[in-house]
């Protein structure tokens, strides 16, 4: 809005001067004819050439006449009718009154043209008064003056007009109301007294305008540009929608992209971060192979993390392992003994328990020493181990007390195998301390009894009694 009253003051200052620059200039052009005509001011020849010339060479009038001794001695256009005449328009008669350069106010001419007339006066080499050299301008009709101010009429509702010191129109792009009256506009009054400046008033039709406004000093007018009100806001509206329009798809199409390139960005991390909270899965591996990181920082990110990922994979593999294996010899220990038969148990599938002892073990550390015995005790397992089945189980339950565990065997069945073994370690010769002997009570489960802890005490009484009974022997609990 501001933008619009100083770009409307900019505009009214620029046609009042150029107005002023146009007057001037028609004023210098009778100036300069005057002179010409004043020397020679009977050669009748001359005073039409020198009309003509100014009418229709400097296009500054809509037509010259030139009064001498207070009749009409040439006129461009050729006006016979009024030749030899003496003329009483307003202007003429103040130029004859004035005897000084001056623009009229303007006035109705008799054949209805709004006019101004603008006039130099004529002296003699003594100073003597012959008359007036005038040019009229007819503000109504087409005129350079008219010209000069149409051909700022813009659209978008600014338009232009102006004022002579009676607040009459002397242009208006609507041409009727060309001579017509200004009242009750406060900015008329100050332009009229050479004022120029912004303001907000309301035309008469009530219509809010933004108007500049400028004097034209040379003839005492008025010119104000102005534009309503809502133009300028709806041009505003305009623009704003406008601007939106054009951005409005680019902006959609950004965020769209931007979340697209968010997502793709955040997907092999949001993807790892998942995979992190598996990190014990032993598939994780695989799935932190399967995650696609496309960029360099993820790809990084996700080589660490596999890196990590395999050292705690090994790591918890090494401790799984280390809890549930006997040291010494690589045997199960009794945790992971326990954990197997509940196993077995939960899949009903029965099985026999072969306890075993080390005849007389405490003989070959005094006397071979305890290192030679640990060496007998691995040994010994990997006797075991070589006998057994895949699905058997090897334990080291104490210190030379083992157990083998045998699915789907019977009292029977698991007799001859315990009968194999036996007669194994027996025939071995081992490192140093020659051979060893070892005695097995067997029991079985579910048929000595539904409760393990009574099947382990059926298999020590059994292992108890091959001690009891010379050792180097294999003997099935009685179920009684
Ligand atoms: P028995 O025939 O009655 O079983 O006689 P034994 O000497 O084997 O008697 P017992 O089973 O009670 O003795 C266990 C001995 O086994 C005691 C200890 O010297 C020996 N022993 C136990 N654990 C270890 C071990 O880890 N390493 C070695 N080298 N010897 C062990
Ligand atoms: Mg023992
Ligand atoms: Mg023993």
């Amino acid at each position: 809005m501001n933008y619009t009253l100083k770009s409307n003051y900019a505009y009214a200052n620029k046609l009042a001067s150029a107005t002023d620059n146009f007057l001037e200039a028609a004023m210098q052009q009778l100036t300069y004819s005057a002179k010409i005509i004043e020397q020679e001011i009977n050669n009748e020849k001359l005073l039409k050439e020198e009309v003509t010339r100014l009418n229709l060479q400097t296009n500054s009038f809509n037509s010259v006449v030139i009064n001498k001794n207070g009749i009409i001695a040439a006129t461009s256009p050729v006006l016979p009718q009024i030749m030899e005449q003496t003329i009483s328009s307003p202007g003429a008669i103040q130029a004859l009154e004035e005897k000084r350069p001056l623009i009229s106010k303007p006035y109705m001419s008799a054949a209805g043209n709004l006019i101004i007339f603008i006039s130099h006066p004529l002296f003699d080499n003594a100073g003597n008064y012959l008359g007036y050299l005038g040019g009229s301008l007819y503000l109504k009709e087409r005129s350079i003056l008219n010209d000069l101010l149409d051909q700022h009429y813009y659209d978008e509702g600014t338009h232009i007009y102006v004022v002579d010191s009676y607040k009459r129109i002397l242009y208006h792009p609507d041409h009727i109301r060309i001579g017509t009256y200004v009242n009750n506009n406060a900015i008329i009054d100050d332009v009229i007294n050479g004022k120029g400046g912004i303001a907000n008033v309301r035309n008469n039709q009530n219509v809010e305008m933004l108007a500049g406004y400028a004097a034209v000093k040379k003839a005492h007018w008025g010119v104000i540009a102005q534009r309503p009100v809502k133009n300028t806001l709806a041009s505003l509206d305009t623009l704003i929608i406008e601007v939106i329009k054009r951005t409005l798809p680019m902006a959609v199409i950004t965020f769209i992209l931007i979340g697209f390139f968010a997502h793709f960005i955040s997907r092999p991390l949001k993807q790892l971060a998942n995979k992190v909270n598996t990190l014990d899965n032993p598939a994780s591996f695989e799935n932190f192979e399967n995650i696609k990181a496309w960029y360099f920082e993820s790809q990084r990110l996700k080589l660490a993390m596999l890196k990590g990922v395999s050292i705690l994979q090994t790591q918890i593999g090494q401790l799984r392992h280390d809890a549930q294996t006997d040291p010494l010899t690589g045997a199960h220990n009794r945790r992971s003994l326990n954990g197997l038969l509940n196993q077995l148990m939960l899949k009903q599938i029965p099985f026999a328990i072969l306890e075993i002892d080390i005849d007389f073990f405490k003989r070959v550390n005094d006397t071979f020493g305890h290192d030679k015995g640990d060496e007998a005790l691995k040994t010994l397992t990997d006797i075991i181990k070589k006998l057994s089945r895949k699905d058997d189980v090897v334990a080291r339950i104490g210190g030379e007390e083992f157990v083998l565990i045998l699915p789907n065997e019977d009292s029977e069945s698991a007799f001859k195998i315990a009968e194999r073994l036996r007669t194994t370690v027996a025939s071995t010769n081992m490192d140093v301390i020659g051979f060893i002997t070892i005695s097995i009570g067997i029991a079985t489960w579910p048929e000595h009894s539904n409760d393990i802890d009574q099947v382990y005490k059926y298999a020590d009484k059994a292992l108890y009694y091959a001690k009891e009974h010379g050792r180097n022997c294999c003997v099935i609990a009685d179920k009684n």
